[in-house]
């Protein structure tokens, strides 16, 4: 085998990482004896290799040159051939599908000679014509930089010179006229000819699609997709098939099971007399795969019967694009489909009753964001008016947003908006990305909107044909709809409404309410079946961050096995913050506990609505963190105020001793300030005063015929002194409060000295549970508050992050001293029970990490609980599945 060329017959779908997506299972069907055109795959390594040197790999062409001698053999024809030449394909396809974003380049090997051998032996001059004008055009935008609007222009000069409205009512004559002007074009941008060497045209392609790896588009596409940018793309050359060779021809995407319901059947879109491009590009509206039936029986039974080969061999959704050329059929890509969330749960929960896959497989079949798409909410139909337009409904969910026209608008736009574009391209990836959803007038499920706006799981209606779109407004129906005006966009029905509609909250969601039974409906029972099976191979248990009776509740329903949060300052917000006024501000011990005595009896209601919630299950209070100055006026304020009050010769009063207490506390960075358990050891009484609560309330419970299991946890610590301080004070308030269950004391680790002193604060400590919120901000150090705004779009672009560290765990930094601080903490106590509560423990990426690193559980909102159980159930699961599709 050799070494830098793999030959179709050579490889198979395993080989994703050396041949790509694409050439790899382009392998997988050559040995399956499926029809595909022959050909041969350029690896990643010398993709790689040309992208780290700026020259391609020794030997390399010479391989090339190698295959292609093979491939004539087998095919009898020759590149360059006057007489009869053979054509070429070269096509990008990197380890992870990026629709559109590289290049793909068709026709190689004509040239001024070949053209004519080609009309020739083709019998058709006018296809000959167009191949070689469609090869110019490519050729010269992809290798060569020309702008593309150049060769639009003399297309338009063409079609309005022979009095045509579409390219394929030019004439051969015409399109030979519109190859020698678009030579000219090649020849003012590049200075040079339209190289007629077929090799050279080749290598120059080959080059060129490697280069593309680079493409602003394809670097953006795979830093959303969180794609690594160092895999580089293989490059596949195949012998060219013509669906353009008159009404026996055409080209097609067909997928296995239909990839937004999930529903089985055939799925896809047909487009007789065409290119392949042309499906995928949307421009030309196409016909449903059905069709085909009639068009041509034979191709459409042979397809199907691929289709479900396919389907046996990969044991998946898959897609497929195809050519039928004169009545026959080739093959010319598969690869596992991309599918809607609600797909995702479907198909695996049927594959799993098909026997085709096991419940662990089924469970890395579907992903936490998808569930988590499919708790978006969806518009209330019920009170919508009349629909503006309707269109294919193409990724579903419900999107409010003011229309804009371009990308750039929608980029740069601040609220919410709609993309709206006659159909899309690769370039309108910045706008895609930032709108809330997409809405085209032409193309099918299966145009570049759709495919991406899937992928990304962005609500898309697409085709919309009613929609005349102009520069900066649309008409539908004698109705003009203007940039600015905010739509509608049901992704799920297909449908477009002028203004907000209201929305509604999601079936998963009412069924994890409890108020939908999964009984009878596919997606609800899928998503029932996954997440029993997640549940039972879960080794990570799934709490949830509440501060009230309600959301511990509704976390509970959503099978939450306690409070793994409950963050106590929020309970001292509202009315009740003049009372921490008056701590803050009392001079005397009677004032404080003057204070403190009416704060105590509120708590302890609080807790009493927590533990009643939660009844039977750990919650775990905080002792209050933020610092104290948030409950006083602001400084500027009141230093107004004063100044106001003295210019007019007034008394200030009050605001006189405020202005002295909030300077007194004012932090230049109050989130290194008194916080947490310094707070704590710095206002008597105020913890002592939340201990007595936690206890009253749970001894009240215990007497109401409850079964409360309070756990204290002190925040902030950095120093197990801290924590021995704080432990004594509370151990004594509890000794004193009869009738409470046991309860026990832990921390917060969410200062990097807590986590690298872990095996003397677990002395102290029953449990540890990581605040990463805090523990990212500090080991980092920079102000979760204030960054995101800063300089993470900056960070973002430069590649520093591929993600927010606070949005998913920085495993390198902050997990290691999650690691070090699991490792030291139960080096001292065995039967530590360890947890994290930062925002992280919700977001599936770090949900994997915190099984691996052997947390016990994780704490997140009540709404991400489901998400943290199937991610759980997933990491669990993931030992016992090797994923080869
Ligand atoms: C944390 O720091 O991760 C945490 C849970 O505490 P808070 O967000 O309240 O600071
Ligand atoms: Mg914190």
């Amino acid at each position: 085998m050799s070494g830098y060329v793999y030959d179709f017959v050579e490889g198979n779908k395993d080989l994703k990482d050396l041949l790509g997506g694409k050439g790899a299972n382009l392998a997988e069907m050559t040995r399956m004896g499926l029809p595909v055109p022959p050909g041969f795959t350029v690896t990643t390594e010398a993709c790689r290799e040309y992208l780290r040197t700026g020259t391609v790999p020794e030997g390399m062409f010479a391989e090339v040159e190698q295959h292609l001698r093979l491939m004539q053999t087998r095919i009898g024809k020759r590149l360059g051939n006057p007489g009869d030449p053979l054509l070429l394909s070269v096509r990008s396809g990197g380890k992870f599908s990026m629709p559109g974003m590289m290049e793909t380049i068709l026709d190689i090997g004509l040239s001024d000679a070949s053209v004519v051998g080609l009309a020739r032996q083709s019998r058709d001059e006018r296809f000959a014509w167009d191949s070689y004008r469609r090869l110019i055009q490519m050729f010269g935008k992809t290798v060569f930089d020309v702008p593309g609007e150049d060769f639009e222009t003399e297309l338009a000069h063409a079609r309005a010179a022979a009095g045509v409205a579409t390219d394929a009512e030019l004439t051969a004559t015409q399109l030979q006229d519109l190859v020698h002007a678009y030579k000219k074009v090649f020849h003012a941008h590049t200075g040079r000819d339209f190289p007629q060497a077929p090799h050279e045209q080749l290598f120059l392609a080959i080059t060129s699609v490697f280069t593309s790896w680079n493409a602003e588009r394809a670097v953006l596409y795979r830093r959303q997709e969180r794609i690594p940018q160092d895999l580089g793309t293989a490059v596949n050359v195949m012998a060219m098939v013509f669906g353009n060779r008159g009404a026996d021809s055409g080209t097609g995407v067909a997928f296995t099971r239909n990839p937004a319901t999930g529903r089985r059947g055939v799925y896809g879109d047909y487009l007789t007399n065409a290119q392949g491009e042309d499906v995928v590009a949307g421009i030309r509206n196409t016909v449903g795969l059905q069709e085909l039936a009639t068009i041509d029986p034979g191709s459409y039974r042979q397809l199907l019967s691929i289709m479900e080969r396919l389907e046996q061999r990969y044991r998946d959704l898959c897609d497929i694009e195809f050519t039928v050329e004169n009545g026959k059929l080739w093959m010319l890509q598969t690869r596992v489909g991309k599918r809607t969330a609600a797909a995702a749960f479907v198909i695996a929960a049927q594959l799993v009753d098909e026997g085709t896959i096991t419940l662990d497989e089924a469970l890395q079949r579907v992903t936490g964001e998808q569930l988590a798409q499919l708790m978006f909410p969806s518009f209330d139909t019920a009170a919508a008016p009349a629909p503006l337009a309707s269109g294919v409904p193409a990724s579903p969910g419900a999107a409010v947003g003011a229309v804009v026209f371009d990308s750039a608008a929608a980029a740069a736009a601040t609220g919410p908006v709609i993309l709206v574009r006659r159909e899309t391209n690769p370039d309108d990836l910045p706008g895609m990305i930032a709108a809330q959803g997409i809405l085209t007038s032409r193309g099918g499920k299966t145009s570049h909107a759709a495919v991406v706006a899937r992928g990304m799981g962005k609500t898309c209606v697409c085709g919309a044909e009613q929609l005349e779109i102009g520069e900066d407004s649309f008409t539908v129906g004698g109705r003009i709809v203007h940039a600015g005006e905010v739509i509608s966009v049901d992704g799920t029905t297909g449908r477009v409404y002028a203004g907000a509609i209201a929305v509604r909250p999601s079936p998963v969601v009412r069924y994890f309410e409890g108020e939908l039974t999964a009984h009878g409906d596919p997606l609800l029972s899928a998503v029932e079946r996954l997440m029993i099976h997640a549940g039972h191979r879960a080794r990570l248990g799934v709490h949830a961050n509440a501060d009230n009776g309600p959301d511990a509740a509704r976390a509970r329903r959503f099978g939450a096995t306690g409070v793994g949060l409950c963050r106590t300052e929020h309970m001292f917000l509202g009315d009740r913050r003049v009372l921490v006024e008056r701590l803050i501000l009392a001079d005397d011990d009677a004032g404080r506990s003057a204070a403190l005595a009416q704060l105590l009896p509120l708590q302890r209601a609080d807790f009493e609505e927590l533990f009643a919630a939660m009844d039977g299950l750990p919650v775990t209070v905080r002792l209050i963190d933020p610092p104290l100055h948030e409950f006083l006026p602001s400084l500027e304020e009141l230093t107004a105020r004063v100044a106001r009050a003295e210019a007019l010769g007034e008394d200030p009063g009050r605001d006189a001793t405020l202005l002295t207490a909030v300077r007194r506390m004012h932090e230049q960075n109050p989130m290194l300030g008194l916080r947490g358990v310094r707070l704590g050891l710095v206002v008597p009484g105020l913890f002592a005063m939340q201990v007595r609560a936690i206890a009253e309330a749970a001894a009240a419970r215990v007497a109401a015929g409850g079964d409360p299991r309070p756990e204290i946890m002190v925040p902030l610590v950095g120093a197990v002194q801290e924590l021995e301080t704080v432990r004594a004070e509370a151990e004594s308030v509890l000794a004193g409060v009869p009738g409470a269950p046991p309860i026990r004391i832990g921390t917060m680790i969410e200062v990097p000295r807590a986590a690298l002193t872990a095996g003397q604060i677990a002395a102290a400590a029953e449990f540890f549970s990581f605040g990463t919120n805090d523990l990212t901000q500090m080991t980092w150090g920079f102000s979760r508050d204030d960054v995101e705004g800063a300089f993470f779009g900056r960070y973002l672009g430069l590649g520093i992050f591929a993600v927010s560290p606070f949005e998913t765990i920085d495993v390198e930094g902050v997990g290691e001293l999650v690691r070090i601080a699991v490792e030291r903490g139960r080096a001292t106590r065995p039967d530590l029970t360890v947890g994290v509560c930062g925002e992280h423990g919700g977001d599936p990426t770090s949900v994997r990490f915190f099984h691996d690193a052997g947390l016990d559980y994780v704490s997140c909102s009540p709404f991400r609980v489901p998400i943290a159980r199937l991610e759980a159930g997933r990491a669990a699961a993931t030992a016992s599945v090797s994923d080869s599709r």
